[in-house]
């Protein structure tokens, strides 16, 4: 769960205005808000004359800056016209405010926005978890034509519409490895720069692929769906499958965090996953998706308004989003019925589909004291506000 974050098209829309009438931008920061200011502003096609710092001796930690010239404060001259964006964490405000305010600098101040894009590399599952309405889904995208496979050159077209900002995640509504792209795609959008991470079973990757992407994944960024004694999942127990799970722990670094797997674990994992591993074991029917022949689990109705606690923890910001092989848009994981479609990064930016009637639409609902057939509504992520 995460806090203190605004929504990216709220951010974006922040820096055009600030941009619009200064010639030259300065970011005050170069940690890793400076960096992440800085990218975004170079997707926004606005220029960085150069960075500002408090003191000499943070000139020489910078890391990951490709743009302009880092000055000092007290060594900036400042210009007519010149605009600084404060990108640096709270708690630094209270030294860099009043500098910024005796040299009258016309300011502002970055909050970070932290969306996240799940990509669907297929529609389709073989893995066909007994707690998935992948059947509803497949129903849902064969009613129209629709590409099944996101080839790696739409993979591209796509990430290239997207903010780096956001944090793409090969997660989705099927195992992202059923796709044989996925290990390229993985290594292309941390090569443009994205954070990412990974959810997967394992179920379509070949063990030298998987060692060769541990090189290049971050610290935390592996949840693993595992194998359960029970079968409610179709992961074959293979000797090279519990070498790759052995794989994850034995990496330097902490990749994975937490694993997830549905009742108890498979008896050739026990001993693998390290203490202090966060586990989900927790079922659930998917927003009312799996109907109560298919699971027995708690089904849980709301009412009057509601908010969502995926991604930034209470809010209506809606910005836990799913892309599906053809482009569209859907509101989020639990939309299994693509009841809920917010556009086509084919057809629109994705700050337009952030923007656009659909997502409106849907945030008015959750937030009105009606429409009870809202998916929010029989979602174990809601809760009720009133
Ligand atoms: S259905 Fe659940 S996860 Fe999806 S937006 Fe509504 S509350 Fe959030």
């Amino acid at each position: 769960m995460r806090s203190c974050a605004k929504s990216i098209e709220k951010l974006c829309k922040e820096i055009i205005n600030f941009s619009k009438d200064k010639k030259n931008i300065y970011i005050y920061g170069t940690g890793r808000t400076g960096i992440r200011c800085s990218k975004l502003l170079k997707f926004l096609d606005i220029p960085v004359c150069g960075f500002i710092v408090s003191h000499e001796k943070y000139k020489n930690s910078v890391r990951g800056i490709d743009a302009g010239i880092i000055y000092t404060i007290d060594e900036f001259q400042v210009e007519p016209k010149d605009g600084v964006i404060m990108a640096s964490v709270p708690k630094f405000f209270p030294e860099i405010l009043p500098a910024l305010k005796e040299k009258t600098l016309s300011y502002m101040v970055y909050t970070d926005a932290k969306p996240i894009l799940e990509i669907t590399t297929k529609v389709g599952c073989s893995v066909n978890c007994k707690y998935c309405p992948q059947s509803k889904l497949v129903a849902a995208y064969q009613a129209k034509e629709r590409d099944k496979i996101l080839s790696f050159n739409s993979f591209k077209t796509y990430l290239d519409k997207i903010p780096p900002l956001v944090l793409i995640r090969f997660c989705g509504m099927s195992e992202p490895f059923l796709n044989p792209e996925c290990g390229k795609m993985i290594r292309y959008a941390v090569e443009k720069g994205f954070d990412i991470d990974l959810y997967t079973t394992l179920v379509g990757v070949e063990q030298n692929e998987f060692l060769s992407l541990l090189k290049i994944l971050p610290e935390g960024s592996i949840t693993l769906h595992l194998a359960d004694a029970f079968q409610n999942c179709n992961i074959p127990v293979t000797k090279e499958y519990v070498s790759m799970v052995k794989s994850v722990f034995a990496s330097p670094g902490r990749l994975c965090n937490c694993v997830s797997y549905h009742g108890e674990l498979h008896p050739e994992l026990e001993g693998i996953v390290p203490e202090g591993t966060v586990i989900w074991n927790e079922m659930q029917d998917r927003a009312g998706n799996l109907s109560e022949e298919e699971v027995n689990v708690y089904h849980q109705e709301k009412s009057g308004p509601v908010i969502c606690t995926e991604n930034y923890g209470y809010s209506a910001m809606l910005d836990c989003n799913i892309l599906l092989p053809n482009g569209e848009v859907a509101l989020c994981c639990m939309d299994y019925g693509l009841e809920y479609l917010l556009g086509n990064l084919n057809e629109e930016s994705y700050l337009d589909i952030r923007t656009g009637e659909n997502i409106r639409k849907i945030r008015k609902e959750m937030l009105a004291d009606g429409d009870d057939t809202l998916i929010c509504r029989r979602c174990n992520l809601a809760r009720e506000i009133l």
